[in-house]
């Protein structure tokens, strides 16, 4: 078992939850949670009026397929700070994934959510 530092460990809870909010509030200002799954997301369809050219139609396309990256990418993040947070909550916050080991507070720091060292990653 290894011992974890308290206050480090507080610090970075912090940290994600901040994280946890400001990834949902932006995921929120285009998608909508499911209700039935948590954590999946759904980005709004653009919504075309009958005014707008083929033209902006096709922007308008264009646009959401991007959102829908950014919603994938974003849904990642967010799934990899709720695994945080859940280890946090089970003490197994700062162990590699795979060679059980410590994580660096370093890489901790520089990326809260990390599940893997840097020799496993
Ligand atoms: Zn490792």
């Amino acid at each position: 078992m290894v011992k974890q530092n308290k206050k480090f460990i507080e610090e970075q809870k912090e940290i994600l939850l901040q994280e946890k909010n400001k990834i949902e509030d932006r995921l929120g200002s285009f998608a909508k949670e499911s209700q039935e799954h948590k954590g999946e997301w759904t980005s709004n369809m653009p919504d075309f009026d009958k005014s707008s050219s083929l033209e902006e139609e096709a922007d308008e396309v264009e646009e959401f397929g991007m959102r829908l990256a950014l919603e994938h990418s974003m849904e990642e993040q967010l799934k990899a700070v709720d695994l945080a947070l859940e280890k946090i909550k089970k003490g197994t916050y700062g162990i590699c994934d795979k060679c059980e080991k410590e994580i660096p507070q370093g890489r901790l720091k520089a990326y809260p959510q990390a599940s893997y060292c840097q020799r496993c990653q």
